[in-house]
Formats: structure tokens, C-alpha cells, sequence
């Protein structure tokens, strides 16, 4: 049966889209107050999270990553990644301090959606079998030397419980992954499991988060580097800690020196400023009540928020004539790519605006509605990339609170991947506003966010490289 592509707006109730939209603008604005206390509520989020296990939102993973790559590192590794919508493989050829990185080579396929809701066998077989056919096509300028197994620095961009260098256990998929039976297990046993079955024979050596291999490949080229944030598909962010700040060490590790920290901040809470949307969408997610920073700064959920906002208008404002287009009701059809376009149109008629709304939801749009539905679309992206500035200074605050002068008082870098800052210009304008405003001219100037393009590929390897099994790398 046919369904009918409209249906109607609620005429009786209405409330003009104006009014809707000057209470989101209300509810998601973020002045200089609101960015302070949610730097203020990271920062003691963090110190929590480092007192004991469970002691806030924030986990604050040890990462077994105790030295940072210092390009010495040689010889040919291998690196997998496997993210929020990408799975990628990667080798490179290391050639030490001089030559650095001699060559590299990676494939990259999106993950098939029906494996985010398969059983962990399927997508680590998958994974698998990826890696094998791209081994097999070795050659050129990589060399390994005979008798030696390849080594992988495998990027496994969720939250896992680390139990050493080379080994973790998933607490909880992100990122509307619901693959059963991979949570509470070791992901690197799953993975060897599934090379077995490949009759693969390669030897996971380092098993690191996603901003883990980002911090350690930006710093390979930069000793100022010291967080790296990820803004994609999810987020978070890890930077480099004093073993004496972490009191849940003590009597585990020796306490000296300094360790990556992964934040995980996408489940930080405190102090957002969100709306009836955001609780809806949270409602209706696959983990409801979890990742709420992520929710609310993501490239995952953006475009998701702004669609329910723009449905309530339909519905109750008539923002697009009389009907509501069928496909607005559709969960995840507008994506966070869209609203970056949309935002890019700078023409008189907003034509391009026009032609998303049309391709996306069926929207037959006049220049009005065309206006609005850009400003829902700055107002979520603002409110996003703001945050995301305020999260960052809480994190160079916390360090700074540590170890006087040493973080604001001399150059600084936050290596940043992820196509949410790659691809959303306003975004990222914003996000840069909310650290300068936070920070004041003058020390905003020391912090230098870096973009740090997959990055974390090549610093997984490096970090296998650092903890191959051999002895001497050459
Ligand atoms: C995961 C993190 C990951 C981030 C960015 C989040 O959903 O929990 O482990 O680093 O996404 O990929
Ligand atoms: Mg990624």
C-alpha cells in the first residue's frame, strides 16, 4: 500500500515558528557563564575520574601509553582502525629520525550498517578478512625482515577498559553500534579469534583509542602537542598526565613519569544547556542516558536534533505550508553533512538550502522557511562547537591547575581529527570563538589547535613500534 508523502499540520494549536525558534535560540545559547561552568564541571569531572574507578562521567582510561613516539621508531607496521564510520587499514614503512616516514599506503571502506547490528564474530571477521587481502599486496618499498611476524597498532575508537598495552575490554559500544557479544571482552582476542579463522598471522602489538593514536601521531611531529581531540561521527579527547595526578595508580604502576589519559568526555554531563529535542532524541537512542556530551556535539546527532526541531515547526508552526513532509518524521534523515551545505549558501534565494531540504526531506520550502531553517542549523551547530571549545579548556585548565605556567604559558597544541571540525567551517569558527573567549586574547594565542588529518592511523603504528615484541627495530 502507498502511503500518502504528506500529512497534515496541526493548525488548531499553532504557535508561530518564530516563537519555537527564539526559545532554542534561548536554550542552546552558551554566553561566557555557561562556557565557564561547563570548562569548570570538565576539569572537576576529570580530577574525580582519576581519584577512583566510577568516580565521575568521565573514566579516565590509563592508557598504557607511557612514552610518546620519539622518531627513532623503524621498520614496516601495520595499523587497522575501526571507527565510527570508517574502517580503514594502513602500512607504513619507518625509516627513523632521519627519513621519518619512508611510505604508506591505506584502503578505507565505510562500514556496512547491517555489521553495527550484527554478532562480534561478523564484524571481526570482516575486519579480518579486510586486513588479509590488503597484506597479502605487500611490496615496493616495504620490507620486513624474515622471520618476523607483522605487527599491527589496532585503533579501536570506543570505550574500552585497558588491561595493558596490547589488550582491552569494551564497556559499551558508541556511536549507534549494537553489535552483540563484544561488550566485556578482550577486543584484541576477538580480533586474533578472527584472523585465526582468516589463517592471518599477525600480532596486535598496541591497542589504542582513536584520540590515543591521534596525540601520538601529531606529537611525532611536534613536542608541543599534549591533547588531541577527535570531532567525527563521536567524540573525545586524551592528553598526557603526571602519574603523581592520578591517585587510582598508586600501588598499581610505578608512579613516575607521565601517561596518556583517555577522557572519554563524550559521556561528560554537567552543566549542558539542552533542550525538550535533545531529551526526545536521547529517549529514543540506542543508549539512552549515555553519551550525553556526544549527543549534543557530535557530527552523529547534530543533524538529528535539527530534524526534530524542524519537524515540531512543521507540525505545529506549518513551517513548510499547510502539509509536513512525510520523510521529516524519517529518524537520522538529515545528517550533519547537510547542515554544513545549507550553512555554506550564501546566495539571495538560498537556493542550495532549497535543494538539500528538497533532495533530503521531500521539503517544497519558500525563502522564509528557507531563513529559519538556517537559523536552526546555526543554533545547533553553535551551541555544538562552543561546547566543544569549553571542553577543551577544561581540559588545558585542569593540566595548567597541575603544573603552573607550563601549559598557558608556552605554546601549546590540541591535535584535532574528525570530519565534524574538518567539514563544518561555522563549527569550527565557533568552537575557536569559545576558546579565545574563555581564554582571553592574550593566552588563547599560546593554545594552537591542530588539524591533524588521520593522524591517529600512523600513530597507532607508531605506538606498535614502540611495543613490538622484538627487540630492536631496524
Ligand atoms: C567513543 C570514543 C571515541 C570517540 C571518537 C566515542 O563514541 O566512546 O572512544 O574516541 O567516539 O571516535
Ligand atoms: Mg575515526
Amino acid at each position: 500500500r502507498r502511503r500518502p508523502r504528506f500529512r497534515m499540520a496541526v493548525r488548531s494549536s499553532a504557535v508561530p515558528v518564530d516563537s519555537i525558534l527564539t526559545k532554542l535560540k534561548h536554550e542552546c545559547a552558551t554566553p561566557l557563564p555557561v562556557l565557564r561552568r561547563v570548562a569548570d564541571a570538565m576539569a572537576a569531572d576529570m580530577r574525580a575520574g582519576l581519584a577512583v574507578d566510577g568516580g565521575s562521567d568521565l573514566k579516565m582510561i590509563l592508557s598504557y601509553v607511557d612514552s610518546l613516539p620519539t622518531g627513532n621508531e623503524k621498520g614496516l607496521f601495520y595499523a587497522l582502525d575501526l571507527g565510527g564510520t570508517n574502517f580503514r587499514v594502513l602500512r607504513v614503512q619507518l625509516g627513523g629520525k632521519e627519513e621519518r616516514v619512508i611510505d604508506t599506503e591505506f584502503e578505507q571502506v565505510s562500514i556496512p550498517q547491517d555489521l553495527m547490528f550484527g554478532t562480534s564474530e561478523e564484524l571481526f571477521d570482516f575486519i579480518a578478512s579486510r586486513l588479509a587481502t590488503f597484506a597479502q599486496k605487500e611490496g615496493g618499498k616495504f620490507h620486513l625482515p624474515p622471520g618476523r611476524k607483522k605487527e599491527i597498532g589496532f585503533t579501536f575508537s570506543f570505550p574500552v577498559r585497558q588491561t595493558s598495552i596490547d589488550s582491552g575490554i569494551l564497556i559499551k559500544w558508541t556511536k549507534g553500534f549494537a553489535v552483540s557479544g563484544t561488550a566485556g571482552r578482550d577486543v584484541v582476542a576477538c580480533l586474533n579469534d578472527a584472523m585465526e579463522r582468516q589463517g592471518l598471522d599477525m600480532r596486535v602489538s598496541a591497542l589504542v583509542n582513536d584520540t590515543v593514536g591521534t596525540l601520538a601521531g601529531a606529537r611525532y611531529w611536534d613536542d608541543d602537542v599534549m591533547v588531541a581531540v577527535i570531532l567525527g561521527t563521536g567524540t573525545n579527547a586524551c592528553y598526557i598526565e603526571r602519574k603523581d595526578s592520578i591517585p587510582k595508580l598508586q600501588g598499581h604502576v610505578s608512579a613516575s613519569g607521565r601517561t596518556i589519559i583517555n577522557t572519554e568526555w563524550g559521556a561528560f554531563s554537567n552543566g549542558l544547556p539542552l533542550t525538550v529535542f535533545d531529551r526526545e532524541m536521547d529517549a529514543a537512542s540506542i543508549n539512552p542516558g549515555e553519551q550525553i556530551f556526544e549527543k549534543t556535539i557530535s557530527g552523529m546527532y547534530l543533524g538529528e536534533i535539527v530534524r526534530r526541531v524542524l519537524l515540531k515547526m512543521a507540525e505545529d508552526g506549518a513551517l513548510f505550508g499547510s502539509s509536513i513532509p512525510e520523510k521529516l518524521s524519517m529518524p537520522f534523515v538529515l545528517r550533519t553533512p547537510d547542515l554544513s551545505a545549507m550553512q555554506q549558501d550564501n546566495s539571495d534565494d538560498l537556493q542550495a538550502v532549497g535543494s538539500v531540504l528538497y533532495d533530503i526531506a521531500g521539503v517544497e520550502s519558500n525563502l522564509n522557511a528557507r531563513k529559519i531553517v538556517v537559523e536552526v542549523c546555526d543554533t545547533i551547530a553553535k551551541r555544538g562547537g562552543r561546547l566543544a571549545g569549553a571542553g577543551i579548556v577544561g581540559i588545558l585548565q585542569k593540566m595548567e591547575e597541575d603544573s603552573k605556567g607550563l601549559i598557558f604559558g608556552k605554546r601549546t597544541v590540541v591535535a584535532m581529527d574528525g570530519g565534524l571540525y574538518e567539514r563544518y567551517p561555522q563549527y569550527r569558527r565557533y568552537l575557536k570563538d569559545a576558546v579565545t573567549e574563555l581564554l582571553g586574547l592574550e593566552m588563547s594565542k599560546n593554545v594552537v589547535i591542530e588539524h591533524s588529518k588521520d593522524g591517529s592511523g600512523i600513530g597507532a603504528a607508531l605506538l606498535a613500534a614502540a611495543n613490538s615484541k622484538y627487540e630492536h627495530s631496524f
